[in-house]
């Protein structure tokens, strides 16, 4: 999200935004990076339990947060790049990974092949690894934040 956004201010406007945003997920999915997913590796129906629900919610909360008080800090001209870009840094997930919805979107045919390209780049570390996993992200959040702090 912070990196979507990041990069929709860069491109300057929201249709670049929303697309370099969705990009910006393909790359950074593919670094190693920790999310709840790596608890349920055994878990064969990847059934979430509760918490993984509780995480996702304060996961997203935390992340429009951030983009609001980034918007307030900036004058309207570029919040349009940064929602976009935002939103553009969770589509694939929020098509593919929401459990209300996934299991229905994953049997439409465009569902079948987004999410098997979605699993294909997906590179979580296992669970003994998951400080390093956490270390890649804070470096890109780090990094869109100081990127954002600059220009906006
Ligand atoms: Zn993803």
């Amino acid at each position: 999200m912070i990196a979507g956004s990041a990069l929709g201010v860069a491109t300057g406007n929201p249709i670049g935004a929303f697309l370099v945003g969705t990009a910006s997920h393909i790359v950074l999915d593919q670094i190693p990076h920790t999310d709840p997913g790596i608890f349920l590796k055994n878990n064969e129906l990847k059934v979430w339990p509760k918490w993984i629900y509780y995480f996702a919610y304060l996961d997203i909360l935390a992340g429009v947060t951030v983009v609001l008080i980034l918007a307030s800090q900036t004058n309207s001209s570029n919040w349009l790049n940064l929602f976009a870009g935002a939103f553009g840094g969770i589509f694939l997930d929020l098509l593919d990974n929401v459990p209300y919805w996934s299991k229905k979107f994953r049997k439409t045919i465009i569902g079948q092949s987004i999410h098997a390209f979605h699993d294909k780049f997906h590179f979580t570390v296992d669970s003994q690894h998951l400080i390093w996993g956490i270390l890649t992200q804070i470096i890109v959040v780090i990094g869109g934040l100081w990127y954002l702090l600059q220009n906006l």
